[in-house]
């Protein structure tokens, strides 16, 4: 189906979708209405390099305001954004609001960068590294000070169109991560051929390594062949001091997760990571 939205955007709908049961149009229009009202909200997780413990990248990661439904996580409105045309609003927003926030972040860490999750669909998009490059020159951040993660699936549906955009973005200086790695089908060829920065290990390998043999030796596996394609290699969903202990044994660059802490509101997140910064390593304020 093709429909007109209010914006005279063309907008896709999946054939699959009930595209008219009344609570799904009505969130599409909340939705539409509360990009614009300033409702979405970012909560930013740090990525800990290890073993140092030096935090050099902060995470974006969205949230929804609802005016009478709570906070929502983007489970419960990225994939109708996605499947409207939404998306390339919702990406429009938090890239300009990360990277704005980044610049004042940087007047104290100037070698902080921020992390943006790209949507499949918005990475098979030619427009996105326009959309990227405005973002960058709205809020004057360096391009090197920004990565975007994108999931596997966006390789895989196209993964030609996908290595246009992404050589695109890389040759300007954009850092680009794989993440949730494990979960799709890349081939190593593709994996080889892609400008990847980094990988991101899949949290379902993660929590399970100290359960079974098979979990360990994907992470494992993950782990050397990133690096053997010298791209840097950070484990998400680190829930414990023993999987951290673990992955620090297999050699993982850097680690996220709730064992150091859950997502926070962009008012928090300095403050946690001064606090969590190792002694020696915190050059910010010059000795009294
Ligand atoms: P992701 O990019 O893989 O982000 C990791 C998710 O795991 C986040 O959930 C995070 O809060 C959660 N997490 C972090 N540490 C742990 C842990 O130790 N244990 C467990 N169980 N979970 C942990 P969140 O914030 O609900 O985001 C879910 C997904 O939504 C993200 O997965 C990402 O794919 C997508 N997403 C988030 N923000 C955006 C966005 O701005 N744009 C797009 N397109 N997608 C987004
Ligand atoms: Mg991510
Ligand atoms: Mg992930
Ligand atoms: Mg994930």
């Amino acid at each position: 189906h093709v429909a007109k939205t209010s914006h005279s955007k063309l907008v896709c709908y999946d054939d699959e979708q009930n595209n008219y049961d009344p609570d799904r149009l009505a969130m599409i229009g909340q939705l539409r209405a509360g990009i614009d009202n300033d409702e979405l909200r970012l909560h930013y997780q740090p990525k800990i390099d290890q073993p140092g413990g030096r935090v050099t990248c902060v995470e974006a990661l969205v949230r929804w305001q609802h005016p009478d439904r709570g906070l929502l996580s983007p489970d419960q409105f990225v994939p109708l954004a996605e499947q409207t045309g939404l998306i390339d609003d919702l990406t429009r927003w938090v890239l300009t609001t990360a990277l704005r926030q980044l610049t004042v972040w940087r007047r104290v860490r100037d070698d902080l960068t921020v992390a943006v999750n790209i949507s499949e669909r918005s990475l098979n998009h030619l427009d996105l590294p326009q959309m990227v490059f405005d973002a960058l020159n709205e809020t004057g951040a360096a391009a090197s000070s920004l990565v975007l993660e994108i999931t596997e699936g966006a390789l895989t549906s196209d993964p030609d169109r996908a290595g246009l955009v992404m050589q695109h973005l890389s040759g300007a200086g954009v850092q680009l991560s794989l993440d949730d790695f494990g979960e799709g089908f890349t081939s190593l060829s593709t994996l080889a051929e892609l400008p990847l920065n980094e990988l991101k290990v899949d949290r379902i390998f993660v929590q399970d390594m100290l359960n079974g043999p098979n979990d360990a030796a994907i992470v494992r596996s993950v782990v050397e062949l990133g690096h053997n394609l010298n791209m840097t290699v950070v484990a998400e969903g680190v829930e414990s001091a023993e999987i951290l202990a673990a992955l620090n044994e297999l050699g993982v660059n850097a680690a996220q997760g709730y064992f150091f802490t859950p997502p926070l509101p962009s008012t928090e997140i300095m403050d946690w990571i001064s606090a969590n910064t190792p002694a020696t390593m915190n050059g910010d304020e010059p000795p009294p």
